[in-house]
């Protein structure tokens, strides 16, 4: 697989998106890509079952710092994607790239400046960034 920069993957975006150019076409796009990423989250769960979704309430214990809280987070999951979920999972998301990135060309926000500007954040504010 060829190299590429977010700059070339941007404009081939901007390239390829002929219908929904309208700022509402694009939100609402947005959005419901965020929703089949989570749709495809869920069946994994609900139809195939190669994920368990076990929620319960994170226990942290009351002293602890804010640092050490990673430490006591659970994410949740029991198991892995099986092939099958994976690849509709990566399609959801790649969907969602794509739209997150017309949004950006929208307001001719550059991704990499963009995602550069946020990496550079994270590192000086670490988890406290993140509010
Ligand atoms: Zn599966």
């Amino acid at each position: 697989m060829k190299n590429f920069t977010i700059q070339e993957y941007q404009a081939q975006v901007d390239d390829v998106l002929v219908r929904h150019r309208s700022i509402l076409d694009i939100l609402t796009k947005l959005q419901e890509s965020t929703a089949k990423v989570n749709r495809a989250v869920a069946k994994s769960a609900t139809y195939c079952g190669c994920v368990k979704i076990n929620v319960e309430k994170q226990a942290v214990p009351e002293d602890t710092s804010y640092s050490q809280l990673k430490n006591y987070m659970k994410e949740h999951i029991d198991g892995n994607l099986c092939d099958i979920c994976r690849e509709k999972v990566e399609a959801e998301l790649s969907a969602n790239i794509f739209y997150f990135t017309t949004l950006c060309n929208a307001f001719k926000i550059d991704v990499g400046e963009l995602i550069t500007k946020h990496h550079e954040q994270l590192k000086t504010l670490g988890k406290y960034g993140l509010l």
